[in-house]
């Protein structure tokens, strides 16, 4: 690290838990985040300030005037922009030492498998059920750990699924795609503002400690809050033996595919 850099880091450094060797292993890594609205926002904002050294990011969408609301990365001025470039101006403000790739896209299942390779650890932002099954099974297929995130009203929740141990529940477990939740949107139902802030700092939290190498936080748990109350649930997830994405079944079936 040269001395912009241990100054820059320097609070970090400080913490015995992070240290230099804690500080260089973020600026060695990469980090790919699907969504770039309300908490895509805030986790790429920590992300980048706290020096990982990639972030790639990806959002098919465009800044709309109704975002501003929450997604604190995007700018009255970028109204109408891709939300991935006008995410990578922000971001290189505030730390031009990061490299931001901006990827305009809505990644299919071989495209995700493809941008989840390359990455440590994948941040699922997204605002959608069927995105969000596509991100765990191809996180699953990588071993790559996911951070999940979802917000809406005042209800939020977080997850780690660490793929890289056997033993790791997935989202699936949590959420089957069989059953029938009712996909609730922000567009209709409403998002308290600082909701999505809360829910994607976590995220960045449980990300830059994942990275570190930290093993302490919410692997294997569900963190739920509610910020009408200003509750906070944390309860552990244990994998489904019968999930059809990751219980036996399914990994045998996946295998088998993988042979042919
Ligand atoms: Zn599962």
């Amino acid at each position: 690290m040269n001395d912009e850099q241990l100054m820059r880091y320097s609070r970090h450094i400080l913490l015995q838990e992070i240290g230099v060797e804690g500080q260089q292993r973020l600026l060695q890594s990469s980090v790919l985040i699907i969504g770039l609205g309300g908490l895509g926002s805030p986790a790429a904002l920590y992300l980048a300030a706290s020096g990982v050294g990639k972030l790639t990011l990806c959002d098919h969408d465009t800044v709309d005037f109704s975002n501003l609301q929450r997604q604190i990365i995007h700018r009255t001025a970028t109204v109408g922009q891709s939300k991935v470039v006008s995410a990578q101006a922000t971001l290189h403000e505030i730390n031009p030492e990061v490299e931001c790739v901006a990827l305009p896209i809505r990644a299919d299942e071989a495209r995700l498998n493809e941008l989840i390779a390359q990455a440590d650890i994948v941040l699922d932002c997204s605002d959608n059920f069927v995105t969000r099954y596509a991100v765990n099974r191809a996180c699953l297929a990588q071993r790559k750990p996911l951070v999940s995130g979802a917000a809406i009203q005042f209800h939020g929740q977080v997850s780690v699924f660490d793929f890289r141990r056997d033993d790791a529940p997935c989202y699936n477990c949590l959420f089957p795609e069989d059953s029938e939740a009712e996909e609730l949107r922000c567009a209709t139902t409403g998002v308290f503002a600082p909701l999505v802030g809360i829910i994607g700092t976590l995220q960045a939290a449980e990300a830059l400690k994942l990275l570190m190498g930290i093993d302490r936080g919410l692997s294997g748990k569900l963190l739920s809050v509610n910020a009408l109350d200003m509750n906070i649930l944390r309860s552990s997830l244990s994998k489904d033996p019968a999930c059809s994405v990751c219980g036996e079944h399914a990994i045998r079936t996946l295998e088998k595919r993988a042979s042919y």
